[in-house]
């Protein structure tokens, strides 16, 4: 390596990137020559030479052969010209190549020699129109890489930069990967590694390449999470030594009970909770299998050992419905939970703040206003982070920091897209997962049915009968990004119209993000009173909303909608014993979106939509939006490459049990890397 350079220098020093170029780069999530260097083809064009005989009419491929007259440039027009040359592609074949408009390629273009050609084939005429003069180097290769890039930035320039990148910087890519671990499984070196992802010859290249480039995310991955896990586990924890008997007695206060699976996660909870290391563990149970009744347990049990506890939640909505549910069900045997959400006014703020403080208040549930500085808590001994993937890395570690003792605090995470134990072991680390995996006794599955805007009067039909037995209803719009704020009003207000029209005799009410907080929970409450019926709304019912008595949910434009969020969606209904039914409106224009419906009408469960969708959308695309509560990988697929990401797991495993395997510089320089690179645990 030279000294002073290195792979995570700005882009700025590459010949040609000044400050305008290092802005449209940027503008990718390309600031260093590492990044670059990591912005792989999202395709590759096939560039492999072809016979003419399998060649279609107006089909783009790329010809090689000898160049066998002189090229000649005809101009006509002002600014038109014509360029004509003859290839001899095999022994026998000569075609003809026309390149318009680039007259300046005649250059390029020498008698006798090899040239390869990439353009569309026009079989009649036995020509070539050209698109692009392949250089000696590349026409070796059979692919030529497409990149994802931005206004002002195009692909040739790209493909110079990591070009220039490679020929300046090759000496200073490290190897990341242990030695032994490459030769074990027979890995190329990464630097040979990302130049084949960029530029294969063929399809061997490129298939080697993506094995090391994908074991290596989930390596680093694993070694990150298996190191922090490995410090944690040395922490001594707030022990919360709660009596049995009592929280027995409360549960027995319920007025229903609890499945088994609930009563499991509660004890491995509890059992964790009075243990002396810190809990770290994960309550996983699809939409509606009822983790905040055993969250609520969990809390229960430390504020019986004398310690307070806080629930942090994504949306006002939620903390609001969960202090709710919570005081309905204990109030009365003595626990109270408290409300801390930003739009209370400063009294009541004040009044939360001074009762966390003096440790007067033992039980606080609110949102993100929860984890800001003024909020000091006497004794926290366990905090609850309900839909986790809604928080960020640094939120998470603020709340943490709220504990008895930093490091010792107890925190239990939920998520709604339940994976295998398998997959959970290689993506939480050892942290610990509890699995809620039945719904409370009597629940049925819920109807689900794809319906064509035209058939709507079914639907309208469907409605009727469940308001005329008692029944409520969420009618779904979806926010439509591009749209005007007021055009998204509009339209769930006409909607909301038209409904009013249909079911006169029904209260039908709005809930969007132009009302204000305190508006949207005046909504919220009324439909959970049932003083309204028929809930018109954009996607803020999302996450965790819960009114038992809601059994039909409409969806409307349903092919606008993520699969993970449609399930989401779904799951505000079928929160009781009543059969409920949600009817997605689309019309899937593609054989995508046709299939992704179809998903949405076949299966209930959570963890198969989200594997399905990513099977249909590709990795990226589902988790670019993270709705799905996944750890998010750049390269990798944790549903296809599942087998490699076990194998990273139990490596680093290993490896840290035997860390003398590692030469002091491999360790240096996966330690550098994990100082750079905040992989979110
Ligand atoms: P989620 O797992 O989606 O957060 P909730 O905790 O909101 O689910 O529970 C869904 C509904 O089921 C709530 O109305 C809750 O009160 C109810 N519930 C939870 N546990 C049980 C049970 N054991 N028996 C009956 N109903 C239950
Ligand atoms: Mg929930």
């Amino acid at each position: 390596m030279t000294l002073g350079k290195s792979w995570f220098d700005s882009l700025s020093n590459l010949k040609g990137i000044g400050p305008v170029k290092v802005q449209q780069f940027q503008q990718i999530g390309i600031a260093s020559i590492k990044d670059l260097l990591f912005h792989f083809p999202f395709r590759y064009e096939d560039i492999q030479v072809r016979e003419l005989a399998t060649i279609l009419d107006q089909e783009k491929i790329t010809l090689k052969g000898k160049i066998v007259s002189e090229p000649v440039v005809q101009f006509f027009g002002r600014k038109k010209s014509r360029l004509n040359f003859r290839l001899a592609v095999s022994d026998h074949e000569i075609i003809s190549v026309t390149f318009f408009n680039q007259p300046y390629l005649k250059n390029s273009i020498h008698l006798g020699e090899t040239q390869a050609v990439y353009g569309k084939w026009q079989s009649n005429q036995q020509n070539l129109l050209g698109m692009k003069l392949i250089k000696q180097a590349e026409s070796d290769q059979d692919f030529a890489p497409i990149y994802h890039t931005t206004k002002g930035l195009r692909q040739p320039q790209i493909i110079q930069a990591i070009k220039q990148a490679f020929e300046e910087y090759f000496e200073e890519i490290p190897e990341l990967l242990p030695h032994y671990l490459n030769e074990k499984y027979q890995m190329i070196p990464l630097a040979q590694a990302l130049f084949q992802m960029h530029f294969p010859k063929n399809g061997e290249e490129s298939k080697q390449a993506k094995r090391k480039i994908i074991f290596q995310e989930f390596f680093l991955f694993q070694w990150r999470l298996q190191l922090a896990t490995q410090r944690q586990r040395k922490q001594t924890g707030t022990r919360i030594l709660y009596d049995v008997e009592e929280l027995k007695e409360v549960i027995q206060s319920i007025p229903f009970n609890l499945t088994t699976a609930q009563k499991r996660a509660v004890n491995e909870i509890c059992y964790d909770l009075m243990a002396d290391f810190p809990m770290r563990r994960m309550l996983q149970g699809d939409v509606g299998s009822g983790k905040t009744l055993v969250a609520f347990l969990a809390m229960i049990a430390s504020v019986i050992a004398g310690y307070q506890t806080a629930l942090l939640v994504p949306t006002e909505i939620l903390a609001k419905q969960h202090v709710k549910s919570f005081n309905r069900m204990f109030e009365s045997i003595g626990l109270r939970a408290e409300l801390f959400v930003s739009v209370m006014n400063t009294a009541e703020k004040k009044a939360i703040i001074d009762g966390l403080h003096t440790g007067r208040i033992r039980i606080v549930i609110g949102t993100h206003a929860l984890i800001q500085d003024a909020i000091k808590f006497k004794n926290l001994g366990l905090a609850i982070i309900d839909e986790q993937h809604r928080f960020g890395v640094g939120q998470r570690q603020a709340m943490l920091n709220k504990g008895v003792d930093k490091d010792s605090i107890n925190l239990l995470q939920m998520t709604a897209t339940p994976i295998p134990r398998s997959l959970a072991l290689s993506l939480y680390g050892e942290m610990s997962v509890s699995t809620i995996d039945e719904l409370p006794n009597g629940r049925q599955p819920i109807t689900t049915v794809l319906v064509e805007e035209e058939q709507i009067e079914t639907v309208y039909q469907s409605m009727a009968d469940e308001l005329s037995a008692g029944h409520q209803i969420y009618y779904v719009l979806p926010l439509i990004e591009s749209s005007e704020h007021m055009e998204q009003i509009e339209n769930v207000l006409e909607v909301s119209d038209k409904l009013r029209a249909r079911f006169p005799n029904y209260q039908v009410d709005v809930l969007h993000g132009q009302l204000d907080k305190t508006e949207q929970q005046v909504v919220m409450e009324s439909f959970g009173n049932n003083q309204t019926q028929i809930l018109v709304a954009t996607t803020m019912v999302e996450v965790g909303v819960d009114v038992a008595n809601a059994t039909v949910i409409v969806i409307q434009s349903a092919e606008r909608f993520g699969l993970a969020q449609l399930h989401q969606l779904r799951g505000r209904v079928g929160r009781s014993n009543l059969a409920s039914y949600c009817y997605l409106i689309s019309k899937p224009t593609t054989e995508q979106g046709k299939a992704r419906m179809q998903i949405m009408s076949q299966h209930q469960d959570g963890f198969i939509i989200s594997q399905e969708d990513m099977k249909i959308r590709g990795m990226g695309d589902v988790l670019g939006r993270n709705q799905s509560g996944l750890p998010q990988f750049h390269y990798a697929n944790i549903f296809e490459d599942q087998h490699v990401l076990e194998v990273a797991r139990q490596e680093v495993g290993q490896l840290l049990k035997t860390p003398e395997r590692l030469s002091e510089e491999e360790i240096l320089t996966l330690s550098q890397w994990v100082e750079k690179q905040m992989i979110e645990v």
